[in-house]
Parts: C-alpha cells; sequence; structure tokens
C-alpha cells in the first residue's frame, strides 16, 4: 500500500504519531489509494512554527510576484486536470465532468489570483487638513489555517488558498480525511509552481486533533472553514474566545421553486442536475422542490421517469450519471432519513434504499430519491440530508413558495423557474438566500463572483471573486502629513482663512 505524508517545514515528513489512516474508493472499497498520515497536535506545532517563518519571507515578496506563482499553478492544474479528475473521482465518487469541472475551477481561481496580484486596491481618500494625504491600503495577517470538506477536493481548497498567499499569507491546509490524495496533488503543485516550502503546510488527519488543533493555535489569526454547520459550530466557538478572524460557508437546504408558468423541459433538466449531481452532497444541491398546484402532479411524473433512467456506478466508467455517497457513515444518515419522511407522512414516489446488485454492491451506493407530500416544517423539508434525496412540497401561490423557500435555517442558494419577469426581479429581491438563479439550477456559481450564503450558512464573508480578498488582508490607513506644522484633526478648520 502506498504511504503518503505531510508537509512540514520544507519537506514531505511521515507524522509524529507513527500512525495512518486509509483511503478507499467509495465506488469500490477494496480499492485502497494509500494510507495518509493520522497526524497529532505535534505536527501542527511543528508547521505552525515554520509558517511563521515562511511568512516572514512571503509578506516581503511584491503581489505581482506572488500573482506569477499562482499564474503558474494555474497553467500546472491545466496540464495535470485529467490526471487530477481522475484521482479526485477515485477517492471520493463523483463523475469525471464533474471533477473536470471541479479542476477548472481551481484554475479559474489561480488566474484571477493571478491578474488580483496587480490590484490589490486601496484608497487614496482627501484629507479635511491642507498639506496631508490619506490612504488606505492592505497587509497580510499572518498564517492563515484552512480546513476543507470532501465534496469539491482541489475546487475548495482553491477558493481559500489562492487568495490567502496571493493577499501575502502563509498557509497550514488541513484537507478533509476523506480525500487527501487530491489534498496532496494540489500542495505539490503549490511548490512546483514557486510557492516557497515553507509558505505552505499541509497536514493530514482527523478533525477533532488536526483540525482542531489549528483552530485553538494562538499564532493562527485567521481560520477558514468550510464544512458542516455543526462543525462550523464548534469552530466558531473557538475563534469568537480567541477573537480570530474566522470566514465560515456551511451547510445549505436549497429550494427549485416551479411556477405554473414555467418552462418545464428546462425546470426538469434543472432539478435533475442540481438534486442529483454530486449525488446530492453538493452544498447548494437543491434538496427540495417546490412546485405550483397546476404543474405539480404532471412535473412529479415526467421527473419520476427521468430519475428512474438515472445510472449509478463508477464515476470513472463512460455513461455513469450519478456516483457513491462518501462513505459508510453518510449511507446510514440518508437511511435514517428515508424513516424520518415515512414517519412523517411523506410518500416515497421512488428510490428510499441503498442500490444494491453487480458492481453497486461494493461501494456506497443509494438509490436517487423522491418524496411528494412534504410538509413544509417537517424534518425531512428543514434538514440537511447532503444525499440524492428530493423533498417535493406543494404550494398554491409564488407567496406560498417564496414563504416555504425562506422558512428554513439555511440561506445558500435558491432557483426560480418562471417566464414572469416580475416575478424573477422579486425573487432577487426576496428570497433569503446568498445566491438565486432565475431559470437554471441551484447549483452552478461562478469563480469570480462572491460565494456564500446568509443565515446559519455562513458568518457574512464571501469566498470567490472580489470581496474573498478583503478576508484574507488586513485594511490599515496611513496619513503623511507633510505640513511642518501640527494640525489637529477635527479641531483645526480653515474656513475661510487660507494662508
Ligand atoms: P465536516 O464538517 O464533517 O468536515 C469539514 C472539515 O472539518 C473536515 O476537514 C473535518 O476533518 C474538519 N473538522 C471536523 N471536526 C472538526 C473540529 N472539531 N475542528 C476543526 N475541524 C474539524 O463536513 P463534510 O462532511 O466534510 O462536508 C459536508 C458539509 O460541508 C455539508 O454540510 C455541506 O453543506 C458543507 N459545505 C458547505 C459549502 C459552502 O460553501 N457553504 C461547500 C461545501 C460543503
Amino acid at each position: 500500500m502506498k504511504t503518503f505524508k505531510n508537509f512540514i517545514a520544507g519537506q514531505w515528513v511521515e507524522p509524529s504519531t507513527g500512525e495512518y489512516f486509509e483511503n478507499r474508493n467509495p465506488a469500490d472499497t477494496s480499492d485502497v489509494i494509500g494510507q495518509f498520515p493520522r497526524s497529532g497536535r505535534e505536527d501542527v506545532e511543528r508547521a505552525i512554527a515554520s509558517a511563521k517563518r515562511g511568512f516572514e519571507l512571503w509578506r516581503r515578496t511584491p503581489a505581482p510576484q506572488r500573482g506569477d506563482v499562482l499564474r503558474r499553478a494555474g497553467d500546472l492544474l491545466v496540464a495535470r486536470k485529467e490526471e487530477i479528475a481522475d484521482l479526485m473521482t477515485r477517492e471520493m465518487g463523483k463523475p469525471l465532468t464533474e471533477t473536470r469541472g471541479d479542476v477548472q475551477e481551481g484554475i479559474d481561481t489561480a488566474y484571477y489570483a493571478a491578474t488580483e496580484g496587480r490590484r490589490l486596491f486601496g484608497h487614496t481618500v482627501p484629507s479635511e487638513l491642507r498639506a496631508k494625504w490619506a490612504m488606505s491600503y492592505r497587509r497580510p495577517i499572518g498564517v492563515a489555517g484552512i480546513i476543507t470538506p470532501f465534496n469539491f477536493p482541489l475546487a475548495i481548497p482553491t477558493w481559500k488558498i489562492f487568495p490567502a498567499l496571493l493577499c501575502g499569507n502563509a498557509v497550514i491546509f488541513k484537507p478533509a480525511e476523506d480525500v487527501p490524495h487530491t489534498g496532496t496533488v494540489f500542495v505539490e503543485i503549490l511548490l512546483e509552481a514557486g510557492v516557497p516550502p515553507e509558505v505552505v503546510q499541509l497536514v493530514h488527519g482527523f478533525g477533532e486533533t488536526v483540525g482542531a488543533a489549528i483552530v485553538e493555535h494562538p499564532e493562527v489569526p485567521l481560520i477558514s472553514f468550510t464544512g458542516s454547520t455543526a462543525t462550523g459550530s464548534l469552530v466558531g466557538e473557538t475563534c469568537g474566545r480567541m477573537h480570530k478572524r474566522l470566514s465560515l460557508e456551511m451547510g445549505g437546504k436549497n429550494a427549485q421553486i416551479v411556477l405554473d408558468d414555467a418552462d418545464l423541459e428546462l425546470a426538469l433538466e434543472g432539478v435533475l442536475w442540481g438534486a442529483f449531481g454530486t449525488t446530492g452532497q453538493r452544498c447548494t444541491a437543491t434538496s427540495r422542490l417546490i412546485l405550483q398546484t397546476a404543474v405539480h402532479d404532471e412535473f412529479v411524473r415526467l421527473l419520476t421517469d427521468r430519475v428512474r433512467a438515472l445510472k449509478l456506478g463508477d464515476g470513472r466508467q463512460a455513461g455513469t450519471d450519478v456516483g457513491p455517497l462518501i462513505n459508510e457513515a453518510a449511507l446510514e444518515k440518508v437511511g435514517c432519513y428515508m424513516d424520518i419522511g415515512r414517519s412523517e407522512g411523506a410518500d416515497l414516489v421512488i428510490g428510499g434504499q441503498r442500490a444494491r446488485g453487480g458492481a453497486l454492491d461494493k461501494g456506497f451506493f443509494f438509490d436517487p430519491t423522491i418524496f411528494t407530500g412534504v410538509a413544509a416544517g417537517s424534518r425531512l423539508e428543514q434538514e440537511e440530508i447532503f444525499g440524492p434525496v428530493l423533498s417535493v412540497i406543494r404550494v398554491d401561490t409564488p407567496d406560498e413558495a417564496f414563504r416555504v423557500n425562506n422558512d428554513v435555517k439555511y440561506g445558500l442558494s435558491s432557483s426560480l423557474y418562471t417566464r414572469d419577469v416580475n416575478l424573477a426581479f422579486r425573487a432577487l429581491a426576496d428570497l433569503d438566500t446568498g445566491i438565486t438563479y432565475i431559470n437554471a439550477p441551484t447549483i452552478g456559481a461562478e469563480a469570480h463572483l462572491p460565494f456564500g450564503g446568509v443565515k446559519q450558512t455562513g458568518n457574512g464573508h464571501r469566498e470567490g471573486g472580489w470581496e474573498v480578498y478583503d478576508f484574507y488582508s488586513e485594511t490599515k490607513v496611513g496619513y503623511v502629513d507633510f505640513s511642518g506644522t501640527l494640525q489637529r484633526a477635527q479641531i483645526d478648520t480653515y474656513l475661510g482663512t487660507p494662508d
């Protein structure tokens, strides 16, 4: 079995614990990818001490040069796109078309970051006093702790690490324990692109040890976390107590609304992709379908036929539509929601069980599932399931649809299918989510726009686009008084009495 290492203090090293965990292919659990370090606190300590040295070097490297390094990282991702897509599908299961998209998102993020190295704008502002300049500018912060989930093994780390590096920070990166291989290859690429060795540290291991050690470390002033709302709350408690800068991107319970006047064929394509792409394991996955009465029955019938035709299987095989769930625990969790749905009186239309037969027996496959008659406010309708499970809610009016959409604790993404331009713009104004799509599914964010959610999906920060650079840099203000005299702000005024 291949044994992988951490990257700490400029070297590929074994964990101080001497312990490892296995990484297996969720489509075929007999396929072992390798064993990865089950690191401990000592590894995190060493990595942070090194990252602090790396920071002192990197913060002084001009931002355009930092950008050039990231451009090379983008070029390397282009060159290795197919290989990375393949190893990503092998370790987490989504089909190759999707893992290629995951790599492409990393490429787009790299090229955006590269150009940002020549912007990183501050402001020059008129002073209220004569012979004085006032300006704001951006400074790096220090060692950034980066903790990521399994579902976008490359894209999400790039959303965080590229802007963190571009702004001049050093990075300690802990990938999710289900996707350590992609994380390792990403760090190899950063090093090959020219990121100085001590500027990036990779520490594999479990969240409750390695993740917690990073979050609790006093010399990591900023933390960027993407994962479940439950874990995010733990991270948030610690960061609040320690006054750390924290970006949280967490769970979702996203809805697609289809109104009576919608283009049904378009809406069908949208919900199939939104609900069952990535086996429903996207933070933006469509997990609720809100149907207006006149289209309800017809739409459910058409959708059920389309879902029946979806092909489950190994994402590396041509023709596969839906891959496996990530692990045994996910399979169990999704299974539990079948019982919850039935006990709440929802009607199971299709799916509802572990997928069996032939090669499917080797992996964590679950049949794409639809419940109808789901009551607004029920657990099935409110809780993030993170699997191929769609809950259908019937509504009478657009107002009711908007209310149902908003009445959950999450607020990441929403989607409305209608031909009514007024309703389309009302949705943009009134749906309580960080992103609203009109006539497009709940998934499909682009790398150069801010990404994130409201309510318990996030804590107000955004990834992607221009906003993320504010998170990874500190605003500082400089005043230069060249009058040669003491001028007192708010006290000395010159109205009507110039020299
Ligand atoms: P998770 O919360 O189980 O794990 C996320 C990361 O946190 C992993 O690296 C894990 O090891 C680490 N971790 C676990 N416990 C920790 C602790 N006590 N301290 C520090 N780190 C800890 O999430 P997951 O199952 O990998 O991912 C699925 C979740 O992520 C879903 O809820 C999904 O909605 C969310 N997600 C959100 C976004 C977004 O942008 N809003 C994007 C993708 C996924």
